[in-house]
């Protein structure tokens, strides 16, 4: 493995992306963007990473902040826990480590939300420490280089890994040789589609290209199925202002607005008899169609309607009831609604 440290390291002099978050490596920009770039293409961070920036600039700003701001400013990125994390951590900085952020691997990982490989970004690309920063990137490019068939989903095989990539991190050039990496995986080694090993710094000592087959590699066990899941959202209009309602602490995207749903797939009948028990009456129902979200282990089939209330129900009253400004400003309505709320917020962000 020794051999590939010089050729990776030559390739990024000169292949590096620019990023928004690598022109000034602080500990707090790099952990921000590695908790956004998890299940987030790159792309689609460097907006929500600017936002964020804007609005909560350090550590005290973050550890401050009020929840509904920090949920909409996540709003879009999913896994919202991440976000819970980063200030449960932000506040365990300001408290335990007087606002500065610890240096050391094995602290950084008593942070709440870091683990392993975000330990190993922060300390190396903020720090300059030698520890490794092991993804996926690197056990798909570790499984081909060796045509190593392991399965990468079991931990002992990890650590193995990872034990075998912290023996070559270079002593000075930790931060680029993980950086490497994870450019290396994203423009050269591909995770879906051929990788492109005329162009890769590693193929002459790549087996798994030697072999030809390096999509082959790494080995995974298959997927469980998704449990599915039918669910009627009802965009609930009067005056204006939209129905939304705030889901449980626990649980499957807890804490955020949504507007109602009920399980099943509710036909018009069914949803006027359900209206009349509120002792709501409409003005029209306007059919907004099918919807789906796939979450890690259960998908939505959605059917949503709008429907536009001539009196609001008193059993309705103390609900929270949002203008579509509001909405874009205060609430957090994860992007399960996208194409829900787009009905009332043509092309805003979500
Ligand atoms: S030679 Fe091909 S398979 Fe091997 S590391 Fe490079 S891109 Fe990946």
């Amino acid at each position: 493995m020794k051999r590939i440290v010089g050729p990776l390291l030559q390739w990024y002099e000169t292949n590096a992306r620019t990023l928004p978050w690598r022109q000034d490596p602080t500990p707090y920009h790099v952990w921000i963007s590695e908790i956004m770039l998890q299940q987030t293409r790159v792309e689609a961070v460097k907006e929500y990473y600017r936002r964020f920036l804007d609005r909560l600039p350090t550590v005290e700003a973050l550890a401050q902040a009020d929840e509904d701001q920090l949920m909409k400013l996540w709003q879009g990125l999913g896994y919202y826990n991440r976000a819970r994390n980063l200030q449960k951590a932000a506040r365990m900085i300001q408290e335990e480590y007087q606002g500065h952020f610890p240096r050391e691997y094995e602290e950084l990982l008593k942070l709440p939300g870091i683990g392993e490989y975000t330990a190993g970004a922060i300390a190396s690309m903020a720090f300059g420490k030698p520890v490794p920063a092991v993804d996926g990137n690197v056990y798909r490019i570790y499984t081909r280089l060796k045509a190593d068939a392991s399965d990468i989903t079991r931990g002992p095989v990890r650590q193995r890994i990872r034990q075998e990539i912290q023996e070559i991190v270079p002593e000075k050039e930790a931060g680029a040789f993980n950086q490497a990496w994870m450019d290396l995986g994203a423009l050269v080694c591909l995770p879906n589609g051929a990788p492109h090993c005329s162009s890769c710094p590693l193929a002459s000592c790549c087996r798994a290209a030697c072999q030809g087959n390096p999509q082959a590699y790494p080995v995974k066990p298959a997927k469980k199925e998704r449990r599915q899941e039918e669910r009627t959202v009802l965009l609930l209009e009067y005056q204006g202002k939209y129905l939304l309602q705030k889901r449980p602490d626990q649980g499957l995207l807890a804490g955020l607005w949504e507007f109602p749903s009920q399980e099943g797939r509710l036909g018009l009948g069914q949803l006027q008899d359900m209206l009349s028990e509120w002792d709501a009456q409409e003005d029209e129902i306007e059919l907004l169609g099918k919807g789906k979200h796939v979450f890690s282990h259960v998908e939505w089939h959605m059917l949503g309607y709008l429907i536009h209330l001539r009196k609001l129900p008193d059993a309705l009253r103390e609900e929270t009831w949002s203008t579509p400004e509001e909405m874009q400003e205060i609430y957090s309505i994860p992007s399960a609604f996208r194409r829900y709320y787009q009905k009332i917020q043509p092309g805003k962000l979500q």
